[in-house]
């Protein structure tokens, strides 16, 4: 269930939040100064924080410059002036919306969704990032190779190759359609080139290691599988 935590010194307005957040189907929690809600935000998770920054105490921009430091919840700031200057400093402290009092339920609800299935999209690419296949890890945003933690040196066509095979864990890909991805259609060398780089793959992540991630299929081509 989606987490939202409310800050909000005007007891009634955060009592009439919590009750549409609810309603929408959200479960809700909520704090009426600073320093409680901050405490919130680090001692449990949350998956929005809706940010008032008018409050005593500590105020809003300096409760979120303190979740900045650790966490990167969504964050909507709820501001009563329409100032200009809250608006930046607040984007600038590393708000993801704001919103101005007073606002309309449905223009807050939408925002609320905006920011969470931006926040879901950007979590997935994260996880995009990293392929775990059994010993083995591919980061395909530093393109680095890690059997069991340790470093493995790939050439880029031999980094290529084993991401291919990973991003289509599972299907047998044929020596054309290897060729055709990692080489390119133009290339003229022939499909043994194919079993030219596995072998050098098997050598450097198969064979120290004792473990096995390529399987051949007679006459097609090649899989990475799950056993
Ligand atoms: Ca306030």
């Amino acid at each position: 269930m989606t987490k939202i935590l409310i800050i909000e010194d005007e007891e009634k307005l955060a009592r009439f939040l919590e009750l549409e957040l609810m309603h929408e189907g959200y479960e809700v929690e909520k704090s009426f100064d600073g320093r409680t809600g901050l405490e919130l935000v680090m001692s449990s998770s949350f998956d929005l924080v809706l940010l008032d920054i008018m409050l005593p105490g500590l105020n809003g921009i300096e409760v979120l410059r303190r979740i900045r430091q650790s966490s990167d919840v969504p964050v909507i700031l709820l501001t009563a002036r329409d100032a200009v200057v809250d608006k930046v400093t607040g984007l600038d402290s590393g708000a993801d919306d704001y919103i101005t009092k007073p606002f309309a339920i449905e223009e807050l609800l939408a925002r609320i969704r905006a920011v969470l299935r931006k926040s879901e999209t950007s979590n997935e690419n994260h996880h995009k990032d990293i392929i775990v296949f059994g010993a083995l890890t591919l980061n395909t945003k530093s393109r680095e190779v890690y059997i069991n933690e340790k470093l493995i040196y790939l050439t880029k066509k031999e980094f290529d190759l084993l991401q291919l095979l990973l991003e289509n864990k599972n299907i047998v890909l044929s020596r054309e359609t290897i060729l055709e991805r990692i080489w390119g259609y133009d290339f003229s060398g022939g499909t043994n080139a194919v079993d030219v780089y596995i072998r050098y793959l098997r050598a450097k992540l198969e064979e120290p290691f004792g473990i096995k991630i390529f399987h051949t299929v007679r006459g097609v081509g090649y899989v990475i599988k799950d056993e």
